[in-house]
């Protein structure tokens, strides 16, 4: 059994707005201490500022080896352990697979997918007590997937499709190689209400009114919803849960029309 929420250390990636702000903001309510991340400095100080004294913020680009060593060192310097990373800086990216260059490809490979893989290895060898300074012998990990990708499949989402199944893929690896010192889970969620989505709306590649015509719940979900989930994956009550993908899509996949 892991540590109480309230004694823990906890990195959300991406953390400054979105997902990733409900996240660290549940994470506080439940008293635990976070370390707030974002490429963009002053968007790190608003959050942590917002956060109150339970926040702590380290502003550093995840898709880089420098940035997530950066990050876990601050991290472990600062709090001397950390029990949680919650790895769920992201991108969207939608377009038809055919006018999808290598750059893009590239970058939102790199976002979704490597940035998950380097803040795993960066914070595996410190929950794990190999790191230089390391002391603590455990923790979790939490990834963000997607029901995209994570779960099923979508027109004109190729790289994001393919990296958000690859951290499904990561996420059975890591539980499998790293249990029992570390859980790893992941969760899936259906569409949220976040910039990300804002954007897609107004570029008319999602239908916001037809996605809660076809989600039992209704509508998307609130970015709180996620954070409930992630949660409950780093919590005690998670104890014996490892290498499971929770999907949180207020039922759009099995309300789907499909005759
Ligand atoms: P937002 O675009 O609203 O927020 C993304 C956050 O990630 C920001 O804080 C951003 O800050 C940060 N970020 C982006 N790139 C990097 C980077 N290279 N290094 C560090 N931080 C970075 O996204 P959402 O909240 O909507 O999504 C969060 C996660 O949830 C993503 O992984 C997304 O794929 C996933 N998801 C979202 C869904 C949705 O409907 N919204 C549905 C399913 C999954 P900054 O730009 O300052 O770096």
């Amino acid at each position: 059994m892991g540590r109480p929420l309230a004694e823990q250390v906890a990195v959300v990636t991406g953390s400054t707005r979105g997902i990733g702000l409900a996240i660290a903001t549940r994470l506080t309510e439940h008293g635990v201490t976070v370390v707030v991340n974002g490429r963009d400095p002053e968007r790190v100080e608003v959050a942590v500022h917002a956060l109150g004294r339970r926040a702590y913020g380290v502003p550093a680009d995840v898709t880089t080896l420098a940035g997530t060593a950066r990050l876990a060192a601050e991290a472990a310097q600062r709090f001397g352990r950390v029990d949680l990373l919650v790895n769920n800086a992201g991108m969207a990216q939608a377009k038809p697979t055919l006018d999808v260059s290598i750059e893009e490809w590239q970058t939102c490979l790199d976002t979704n997918l490597t940035a998950t893989f380097l803040c795993s290895q960066a914070f595996g060898r410190i929950m794990l007590g190999t790191a230089e300074k390391g002391i603590a012998a455990g923790g979790a990990i939490v990834n963000v997937s997607s029901m995209v990708g994570g779960v099923t499949g979508s027109p004109m989402r190729a790289a994001y499709a393919a990296a958000k199944a690859g951290v499904v893929a990561l996420t059975k690896v890591l539980a499998a190689e790293w249990g029992p010192a570390i859980r790893c889970n992941a969760v899936a969620p259906g569409y949220v209400e976040t910039d990300m989505t804002a954007l897609l709306d107004a570029e008319g590649r999602i239908d916001v009114e037809a996605i809660g015509r076809k989600t039992p719940m209704g509508r998307m979900a609130f970015p709180s919803e996620i954070a409930d989930a992630v949660v409950l994956l780093a919590s005690p009550a998670a104890a014996f849960v490892t290498g499971a993908t929770l999907v949180v899509d207020g039922g759009f996949m099995v309300g789907a029309p499909w005759a």
